[in-house]
């Protein structure tokens, strides 16, 4: 009988599986139906982009924001607790426009941005080429977040493996998870491919393939559907310092050199098949921003599938009529970004579940008591 069962070994997964270590004892496990960390989170870009996209300061910015800003001490942590850096690049990113259209409407998003308090400047051309001499001539304007950073996902995901390794986290690959077994309107184990897990608390972050899990004999009430994402990579030497967004795409340097150029961003199912139509367009976009990538050697192309809830937001929270049961999934675009605060909200909810007690035997059912029989 496990304290914490996590059903998913994405950045998700393994980060609340630290996160719960990190708050106390009790047996955890984390099961996978593949190689943990292999999937979404292996493909990411890295990006840490709370601001660049954002129209408003809503309830999302709010959180990515949040989230962005545990990386510094979550990067230390991690270096401590794994020796593994997983080089959070805190140089910012630079939006670029091309032609008169998209730098009128670059213009426009960054003054409507910095009234809504998000920090950005205004790059003039000059200035722009200061700090990216390998753009192409025909950037028109340019902004520059300095709150956006980048970390290497595929770092991440090994630290937070070696850190499950180090402190005794049981980890189940290559066994899928088909149901979760709910006992008197409570989650108490999961049925798998290799028989049955009980555990006293369940966390599913199975993140494209949620929908796939019953939930005894019910349909999991959350739809979360796979968008592909496919990637290229170029080779060294670096000439970028800053991650480069341009409306059609992003190219998001590394600290060994590589340079890596995203996103498609397609609905095919469950189908992780590379393209050559996205590579064309991926080698076309990443040229279009610095001329030098068309002379470059394309050294790898993966793809991966982005976990997208009906709304396109986070579903984070306990499943509503079963208890003992949180889902942390449809992080979409943003799930390396929103890891940190995602494990946190997690623990603090496997924290709380022992206030079921307090909800019986608080002094507040008095309160309620009366509530209930009125004034006789
Ligand atoms: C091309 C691309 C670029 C991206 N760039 C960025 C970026 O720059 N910044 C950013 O923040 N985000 C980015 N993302 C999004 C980010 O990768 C995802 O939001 C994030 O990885 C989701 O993490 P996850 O742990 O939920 O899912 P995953 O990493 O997919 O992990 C889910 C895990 O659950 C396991 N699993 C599934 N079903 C079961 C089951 N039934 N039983 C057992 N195990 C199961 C899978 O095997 C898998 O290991 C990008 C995504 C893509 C594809």
């Amino acid at each position: 009988m496990y304290e914490v069962l996590v059903i998913g070994g994405g950045v998700i997964g393994l980060a609340i599986a630290r996160e719960v270590r990190k708050a106390g004892g009790g047996a955890i496990c984390i099961v996978d139906e593949g190689e943990c960390g292999r999937e979404a989170s292996w493909a990411a870009a890295g990006m840490l982009s709370a601001d660049v996209d954002a129209h408003e300061i809503d309830a999302l910015h709010g959180m990515c924001s949040a989230s962005r800003d545990l990386y510094p001490q979550l990067a230390e942590e991690l270096y401590e607790e794994t020796a593994i850096d997983i080089q959070l690049d805190r140089t910012g990113t630079i939006a670029v426009a091309f032609g008169i259209k998209q730098a009128a409407e670059l213009s426009k998003r960054t003054s409507e941005q910095t009234k809504t308090g998000i920090e950005v400047l205004t790059l003039s051309r000059r200035e722009l080429f200061e700090l990216e001499p390998a753009l192409s001539l025909e950037a028109t304007a340019g902004a520059l977040y300095p709150n956006d950073w980048q970390v290497e996902n595929r770092k991440l995901l090994t630290a937070l493996r070696r850190y499950a390794d180090l402190n005794a986290l049981d980890i189940r690959e290559n066994t899928r998870v088909g149901r979760v077994i709910i006992n008197s309107g409570r989650a108490v184990g999961v049925e798998t491919t290799r028989g049955r897990i009980l555990a006293k608390r369940i966390v599913i972050a199975t993140g494209a393939w949620t929908s796939f899990i019953k939930l005894g004999d019910d349909e999991m009430p959350v739809v979360v559907q796979p968008v592909r994402g496919q990637m290229i990579c170029f080779d060294g030497p670096q000439v970028l310092r800053h991650v480069v967004h341009s409306p059609d795409g992003y190219l998001v340097p590394r600290f060994n050199g590589r340079t890596l150029a995203g996103a498609t961003s397609e609905r095919a199912g469950f189908d992780n098949t590379l393209t050559d139509d996205a590579r064309i367009a991926l080698l076309e976009m990443a040229t279009r921003i610095g001329p030098v990538f068309g002379e470059r050697k394309v050294i790898d192309q993966w793809s991966g599938l982005r976990p997208f809830a009906e709304d396109g937001l986070p579903v984070i929270g306990e499943i509503p009529g079963i208890s003992r049961l949180f889902l942390a999934t449809g992080h979409y675009r943003n799930g390396i970004l929103l890891a940190p605060i995602t494990a946190r909200l997690a623990a603090e909810w496997l924290r709380q579940v022992d206030r079921v007690y307090f909800t019986r035997f608080g002094p507040d059912r008095f309160a309620r008591r009366s509530a209930n029989t009125g004034n006789c």
